[in-house]
């Protein structure tokens, strides 16, 4: 396999997958983070967003820039799982004070907590945790009213809002009522990196256009053309969706009125309302992708591991070095995946460093200082393989 030399293009921070984070590690960027932000809308009065279908509104993300050369089998792959977090990560969550606007009242946090207590409940293997300092936050959260309810999706998060006094995600209404709560559920959701399923292009549903632009530049959501085609009308690339049918009852769902979906015919005349709650495809979905984590085998140095996992699957490794030094984790083979590197600091896994090699012809590979004493896990999450089983985990 031809490797060439890794240009510092390759390991920018778009690239990345992270879990904790060092307040060194932000860098405030101009540009795509930049252009990817939400304009709030401010309302005086409150509008009723239960009866008139409030919805949420991602901000929209540019994709991560893959080689021409990528066959659409492999790049759907790469597509399906790039904003996914590796399994076993620790997203932490911050509630902003300030500025007061975006500030909470008790019960709303604790709404959020719930939900963040709902999708862990599931058995997940990944892991939610309220910190204190944004610096600290994959996931900083604003109660802004009137600014709607958003989230980055997944990786998106990192990628694209780096900035610590920046939201991730809002709740621009009350997350107490039923409504409310699968709001919380929903942004939750796309946070874990789901994307909207009523633009899952495997629902077919056809929309009456104009309807829905003049259902939704209205209020209480005000968007524009843009936004409402970014969340609604525009079809996610078949890439990027697991499975291959559509769960109208996800809680990634919006609800629609009548008339505004020309097909399905049924929902000309009557309301497409999900089903409270998560769906049990989204409980499906989301245990089959984070799955427990149970045993995690060691790693020692110069001892090769095969990677022997399907798409989409992950190893995960101890790390106890037995002398402080340099070292180098690597793959070997014609595989993508992405390699995240946690220290475990009183018993929490903390972000060091990540290489996502995905869409190139690199391996993956991190090299760094590790101390004796401590302990590490190294995560891989495979992406695609040439050869099935023919890649190996290395450390030297
Ligand atoms: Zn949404």
């Amino acid at each position: 396999m031809a490797r060439k030399a890794k240009s510092t293009a390759k390991r920018k921070p778009a690239a990345k997958s992270r879990a904790s984070t060092k307040s060194k590690s932000y860098k405030a960027k101009s540009g795509a983070g930049a252009k990817s932000k939400v304009t709030p809308k401010y309302k005086k009065a409150e509008p009723n967003y239960e009866t008139e279908v409030a919805a949420c509104a991602v901000p929209e993300a540019p994709l991560r820039p893959i080689d021409a050369n990528v066959d659409p089998f492999r790049l759907s792959l790469i597509r399906s799982i790039e904003k996914k977090w590796v399994n076993g990560t620790v997203l932490n969550y911050y509630f902003f004070d300030s500025p007061s606007r975006w500030r909470g009242a008790d019960s709303q946090k604790d709404a959020v907590r719930a939900a963040f207590a709902e999708w862990k409940g599931l058995g997940i293997g990944l892991e939610f945790r309220e910190v204190d300092d944004p610096l600290e936050a994959e996931i900083r959260v604003g109660f802004e009213r009137g600014a709607g309810a958003w989230s980055y999706v997944g990786r998106d998060a990192v990628d694209h809002a780096s900035d610590p006094t920046e939201r991730t995600m809002n709740f621009g209404w009350d997350v107490t009522t039923p409504y409310g709560r699968d709001t919380a559920l929903h942004e939750i959701g796309h946070a874990c990196g789901y994307p909207h399923e009523h633009q899952n292009p495997n629902a077919g549903i056809v929309w009456n256009e104009q309807a829905v632009i003049d259902y939704f530049s209205g209020p209480p959501n005000n968007w524009s053309e843009g936004q409402i085609r970014h969340n609604i009308m525009r079809k996610i690339d078949p890439a990027l969706v697991e499975g291959s049918s559509w769960d109208k009852d996800s809680i990634m769902h919006y609800q629609f009125r009548a008339g505004l979906i020309a097909q399905p015919t049924e929902f000309q005349t009557r309301n497409l309302i999900p089903a409270p709650g998560l769906s049990n495809v989204d409980k499906d979905r989301v245990r089959k992708f984070y799955p427990p984590i149970n045993r995690v085998p060691e790693l020692k140095p110069y001892q090769s591991q095969r990677i022997k996992i399907g798409a989409g699957d992950q190893v995960n490794y101890l790390i106890e070095p037995s002398r402080s030094r340099k070292y180098t984790i690597q793959t070997f083979g014609r595989m993508d995946s992405v390699m995240v590197l946690f220290e475990e600091v009183d018993g929490t896994p903390r972000y060091l460093e990540g290489d996502d090699d995905s869409g190139s012809s690199l391996n993956a590979k991190i090299r760094l200082r590790l101390f004796k004493g401590r302990r590490y896990i190294v995560r891989v999450r495979l992406y695609y393989a040439a050869q099935q089983g023919e890649g190996v985990l290395m450390m030297w």
